[in-house]
This record gives structure tokens, C-alpha cells and sequence, in this order.
């Protein structure tokens, strides 16, 4: 197995870069200067994280975890048999992941601990829907948000309801435009076809489909997205005007009279697509 060099993203007093993970997941890492030791997120295969730090010379700072799908947390206990008991493990208050020893369960801003006196400054954001338990963390201006929002896309509904992921995807929508989004999927292709469907009027979602298509054709992450380009190419984050309500009645035939319900017939529209 070999680790492909990713681009990393600076950002003020640490940097991001990320690691692929089976066919289509991002393992962040965050690198604060000067440091030696990286945060993962999301680890959901222990190998990739152990080879690629071993390249970059890094040991393990912290793990954070968003929720408890298992190719998001699959490599936690590896991790944390080969770096040690002492790193910590942030993450949703879930039985199902054992492992985690520094439950997070309300909306806060708090420091995180990792080994060796590492710090990160982070908030916490609380946003149901894709599972119940999910959290996403605000960390300088760098968001990771699992499988809550992708580029272009949202995760699916598999136990919130619409109304709860309506709720999530504000929290995101009112974030500062600077903010860079950093999911955990690059999803981002076959969702702009999916929003250019949607919003055929829309050129700023074919301007990006063209400039992911270069991307991926080298065979590189579109990601990190921001909050900025979300608010203009993703119809998920479009429910809240009536500019949705035609195309939404039209294909599901039913009323798509409220935010929550073209939400939610949006949603059903993409498992199907
Ligand atoms: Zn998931």
C-alpha cells in the first residue's frame, strides 16, 4: 500500500491534509506548527493512518470522532493499540464505540486534550439526522462534519428525521463564508450532477462540476469546499427559498410547501437518483 501525497491546507497555527481511505473516504489530520504529532478524524482504517505518519515522521495526538458508522471508527482500537492508551478519543456519547473516553454530548466550545500537552481549540456542533449521535467540529476555521454535509450533497437520512437534518444544515448554513468544509467522502462529482439536475439554471454548479472533473482526473480531493461556495452550489442548503418548490412538486408529486418537506422530498429524490 502506498500513501498518496494529498495537498495540505493551512490555516492559522495548524495545517490540514488528508488520507484516503477505502474507496472513497478522507481520515483528516490536522497538524498544529511545530508539532510533531497529528489529530486524526473519522479514523476508519488503522493501516492507512499508521503508514502515512510514519512517512511524515508524526505520532498520535488525539482521535476525534464524528459518529459511530463503522468506516469511521473501525481503526480506533488499532490505533490505539499501536500509539498507546494515553491518546484520547473524542467523540458522540454512543455504547456502540467503546473506545471513545472523552464523551461530548452539548453544544460548547472546549480545548481539547491530546498527548504531550497538544491543544485544540474546538466547538462542538450537535447536528442529527444522517445518524442521531452525529457531531461536527469547528476547529479555528476548518469544519469537519462526517457524513452531516458534503459537497453539493448532505449525508443520507438513515436515523434523524427531516426536520432534525434541517436543523443541522442551518447550523452549517450560518457559519461564516470563510469557512472550509472538510467531509468525509469525496462525493463531490456525483452529487453536482445530482444538484444540476435540480438547479439546471444554476452556472455556478457547472462551473464547479468542471473544475471537480479536473480534480478527480489527477486524481485529487475537490475538498476542502467552504461555506461560501455550499451556500451557492448545494440544494440542500437551498430549502429554505421557493425556488426548489416547482422541481420538488413536479418529480414527487406531492406539496412541497414547507422548508423541512422539500427537505425531505429533496433527500428522497437523491437515494433514488
Ligand atoms: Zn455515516
Amino acid at each position: 500500500m502506498s500513501v498518496i501525497d494529498f495537498p495540505t491546507t493551512h490555516h492559522q497555527g495548524f495545517s490540514v491534509f488528508p488520507i484516503a481511505a477505502f474507496n472513497d473516504n478522507y481520515i483528516w489530520c490536522i497538524q498544529t506548527d511545530g508539532s510533531q504529532r497529528g489529530w486524526v478524524i473519522d479514523p476508519g482504517d488503522a493501516a492507512a493512518v499508521i503508514e502515512c505518519f510514519q512517512q511524515r515522521q508524526l505520532l498520535l495526538a488525539g482521535i476525534l470522532i464524528t459518529h459511530h458508522h463503522r468506516d469511521h471508527t473501525g481503526g480506533i482500537a488499532d490505533l490505539l493499540q499501536h500509539y498507546g492508551d494515553a491518546v484520547p478519543v473524542y467523540g458522540p456519547l454512543n455504547p456502540s464505540i467503546p473506545e471513545i473516553n472523552h464523551t461530548l454530548i452539548s453544544e460548547t466550545e472546549l480545548r481539547l486534550k491530546g498527548v504531550d500537552g497538544e491543544v485544540l481549540h474546538a466547538g462542538i456542533f450537535c447536528v442529527p439526522g444522517h445518524t442521531l449521535d452525529h457531531i461536527a467540529y469547528l476547529i479555528g476555521n476548518a469544519l469537519f462534519c462526517g457524513d452531516a454535509l458534503f459537497s453539493a450533497g448532505c449525508g443520507r437520512l438513515f436515523e434523524g428525521t427531516p426536520l432534525q437534518l434541517y436543523q443541522s444544515l442551518t447550523k452549517f448554513a450560518r457559519l461564516p463564508e470563510s469557512t472550509l468544509v472538510y467531509p468525509a467522502h469525496e462525493y463531490t462529482l456525483s452529487n453536482l450532477k445530482f444538484a444540476r439536475t435540480v438547479e439546471p439554471d444554476n452556472q455556478a454548479i457547472v462551473d464547479y462540476m468542471r473544475e471537480a472533473t479536473h480534480l478527480r482526473q489527477q486524481q485529487l480531493p475537490t475538498l476542502p469546499s467552504s461555506i461560501k461556495r455550499e451556500l451557492v452550489i448545494n440544494p440542500f442548503l437551498h430549502c429554505t427559498d421557493e425556488r426548489l418548490t416547482t422541481i420538488l412538486s413536479q418529480h414527487s408529486q406531492q406539496i412541497a410547501d414547507s422548508a423541512v418537506t422539500r427537505l425531505k422530498l429533496l433527500r428522497q429524490w437523491k437515494d433514488n437518483f
